[in-house]
C-alpha cells in the first residue's frame, strides 16, 4: 500500500495526539452514542475512577454509582445541543466496586460534542483535572479561618466585658489588638488603633517614650514588666493605672507578640494619698502637745527633786519614758510622711562609721536593761552620708533585735569592710522570721505574724524607714533568718576611706555597759 505525504502528516499528528492522550496529567475519555459508551480513556482517567473494565461499556454500566449525580443528564444535553459544558469544582462520588468505600472527588472538566465528517454529533469528549486536593485544602483552611474568627470573636466579647484594658503589640510596638474599655478611654475604634504605636496615639510624649521603650525591652529580654502611671484621657478623665507587658513567644522562641493588661488603680492610689495625708496631719498635730507635755514633766521632775519627793520623781521618770516612746512613734510617722512626699532630707558629711555604731549601741543599751549589746568587730571605715539618719537606721535594727529576743540574751554587732563597701550586721538569737515573711519585713506597716507578735508592740515602720535611709545612701539592707533561729540584719554602705591603723579610734570594739 502506498502512503502519501498527507497520510504521513496525519499519522504524525495522530501519534503526537496519542502521546498527549496517554501522558497528559488531565483525564480524558471518549464517549460515543446515546448511552455514552466508553471508546477510549487515558491513564489519568483511570486514576480518577479506579482500575475498572470500562471500554465498550455504556457509562451507567461502567460507573453505576454516577447514576443520580446529574452527569448523565449533562452528557445528554451536550449530545443533543452541541453546546459544551464546563464544570468547575464539581463533586462526584465514585465507588470502584460495590463493596469498596465511596470516595469524594472534585473535578474541573469540559464535555465537548464530537462530530463526524458530516457534522453530526456522534458522542462526547470529556476532559478535565482532578482538583480534590486543592478543594479540600481550601475547605480546610476556610474552616480554620472560620474557627479562628469565631475564637477571636469569643475572646473579644469576653475581653470587652471586663473592666481591665487588654491589648497586644507586634515586635515594633504597634497595636494589633485592644479591647473595648481601652478604646473607649482613648475615644477611638479598633481600626484606628491597629498599626499605631503609643507615639501615634493621645499619650504625652514622655509617657509614650517610656511605654514604647518597655515594649522593646520585653522583646529583647523576654521578661515581663510591671509599672504604674498616672494618665489623663483625651476627654479629661484622670486616673492611675497599673500595667503589665508580657512576652508571648513564637515557634522560634523569640517574642512574637507583647501582651498587655492595665488595671485602673485610681481608687487605691487616692485612698493611699488620703491615708498619707491623714498620717501627716495627725503626726504633725501630735508632735507639739507631746513636746510640751515632756517639757512640763521635766520641769515638774526638777521641782519635786528639789523638794526631795523621790517617789514622785520616780513616777515622773516612768511618765517621761512613755513620752519618749510616744515621741519615737510620732517621729516614725513623720518620717514616713516625709519619705512619701519625697521630703526626707539628708545632711551629708564624711564620718567614721564605727563611732556612730558605738553611739547607737549606747543609746539602745540605755533602755535595754535585760539585754547585752556587744560591738564585736570594727571596720575603721569612713562613709559619706547623714550621720544621724544612718544612726537612726541602726537604732531601729538594734531596738528590734532587743524587742524580738528573750531577756538575758546578747545582740552582736559587727562592721566589716569588703572592697568598696562596709557591712554592718546586727545578730540576735530571738524569734526569727520565716522565709516567706522575710522578704516583706522592709515594707511599710508590715508586721510578721508569729506567736509573740500580739505581745510585742510596733507599727511596722522601723525597717521601712531604715531601708529608705540606707537605700538613699546607695546602700543595701537585708536579713538572714529562720523562724525560731534568731535573725541577722545587715546593711552595707559605700566606703569613702579606711582609717589608718595608727589613727584608729579608741572606742570600739567595746562591750557596752550592761544596765540592770
Ligand atoms: P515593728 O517592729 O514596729 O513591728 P519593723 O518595721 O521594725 O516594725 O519590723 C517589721 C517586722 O519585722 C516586725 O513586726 C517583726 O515581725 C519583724 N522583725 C523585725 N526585726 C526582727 C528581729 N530582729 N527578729 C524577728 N523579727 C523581726
Amino acid at each position: 500500500m502506498q502512503i502519501d505525504s498527507g497520510d504521513q502528516t496525519a499519522i504524525r499528528e495522530l501519534s503526537a495526539l496519542t502521546e498527549v492522550f496517554e501522558k497528559a496529567p488531565a483525564f480524558m475519555a471518549v464517549l460515543g452514542g446515546a448511552d455514552h459508551v466508553f471508546e477510549m480513556a487515558n491513564p489519568a482517567y483511570y486514576q480518577l475512577i479506579g482500575q475498572r473494565d470500562i471500554i465498550g461499556k455504556p457509562l451507567l454500566a461502567a460507573l453505576p454509582e454516577v447514576a443520580g449525580q446529574g452527569y448523565i443528564e449533562l452528557l445528554d444535553a451536550v449530545l443533543h445541543t452541541g453546546v459544551p459544558f464546563v464544570g468547575t469544582e464539581m463533586k462526584v462520588l465514585l465507588q470502584e466496586t460495590a463493596s469498596a468505600p465511596e470516595v469524594v472527588r472534585y473535578v474541573n472538566f469540559v464535555y465537548q460534542a464530537r462530530r463526524n465528517r458530516q457534522g453530526e454529533i456522534v458522542g462526547v469528549f470529556a476532559h478535565g483535572i482532578d482538583v480534590t486536593d486543592l478543594v479540600i485544602a481550601r475547605q480546610t483552611s476556610e474552616e480554620h479561618a472560620q474557627q479562628l474568627k469565631r475564637q477571636a470573636q469569643m475572646f473579644d466579647s469576653l475581653l470587652t466585658n471586663i473592666t481591665d484594658f487588654v491589648y497586644a503589640f507586634d515586635r515594633e510596638g504597634r497595636f494589633i489588638y485592644s479591647n473595648r474599655p481601652l478604646l473607649d478611654l482613648l475615644g477611638i475604634s479598633l481600626e484606628q488603633i491597629v498599626g499605631k504605636t503609643f507615639h501615634d496615639l493621645p499619650y504625652p510624649e514622655d509617657l509614650a517614650t517610656t511605654l514604647h521603650a518597655y515594649i522593646q525591652r520585653v522583646v529583647e529580654q523576654k521578661q515581663q514588666i510591671v509599672d504604674e502611671t498616672p494618665y489623663t484621657s483625651p476627654t479629661g478623665v484622670m486616673g492611675y493605672y497599673e500595667y503589665i507587658f508580657s512576652p508571648v513567644l513564637g515557634d522560634d522562641g523569640e517574642v512574637a507578640i507583647v501582651a498587655g493588661s492595665t488595671r485602673n488603680i485610681t481608687e487605691r492610689v487616692l485612698q493611699e494619698q488620703q491615708k498619707d495625708e491623714f498620717l501627716a496631719v495627725v503626726s504633725h498635730e501630735l508632735k507639739t502637745p507631746v513636746t510640751s507635755i515632756k517639757a512640763y514633766v521635766q520641769v515638774l521632775q526638777k521641782r519635786l527633786a528639789r523638794e526631795g519627793n523621790a517617789s514622785a520623781v520616780a513616777h515622773l521618770g516612768k511618765v517621761d519614758a512613755q513620752i519618749n516612746k510616744l515621741t519615737a512613734l510620732i517621729g516614725d510617722l513623720l518620717d514616713v510622711t516625709k519619705i512619701k512626699s519625697g521630703k526626707l532630707q539628708f545632711h551629708e558629711a564624711d564620718f567614721a562609721l564605727d563611732d556612730q555604731v558605738a553611739e547607737s549601741i549606747e543609746e539602745v543599751q540605755r533602755t535595754a536593761e535585760h539585754h547585752t549589746i556587744v560591738f564585736e568587730e570594727a571596720s575603721n571605715a569612713t562613709v559619706h552620708g547623714d550621720r544621724d539618719r544612718i544612726g537612726q537606721a541602726l537604732v531601729n535594727l538594734l531596738t528590734n533585735a532587743v524587742k524580738y529576743s528573750a531577756r538575758e540574751t546578747t545582740v552582736l554587732v559587727k562592721t566589716a569592710t569588703d572592697d568598696a563597701s562596709v557591712t554592718v550586721s546586727v545578730q540576735d538569737s530571738g524569734v526569727g522570721i520565716s522565709a516567706d515573711q522575710a522578704p516583706h519585713v522592709f515594707e511599710q506597716f508590715y508586721r510578721a505574724t508569729n506567736d509573740q507578735k500580739g505581745a510585742i508592740p510596733g507599727l511596722g515602720l522601723g525597717l521601712y524607714i531604715a531601708a529608705e535611709i540606707i537605700q538613699r545612701h546607695g546602700g543595701t539592707i537585708w536579713v538572714e533568718s529562720a523562724a525560731g533561729q534568731g535573725s541577722t540584719f545587715f546593711f552595707s554602705l559605700p566606703v569613702v576611706a579606711l582609717q589608718l591603723a595608727s589613727q584608729q579610734h579608741s572606742a570600739p570594739p567595746v562591750e557596752s555597759a550592761h544596765e540592770s
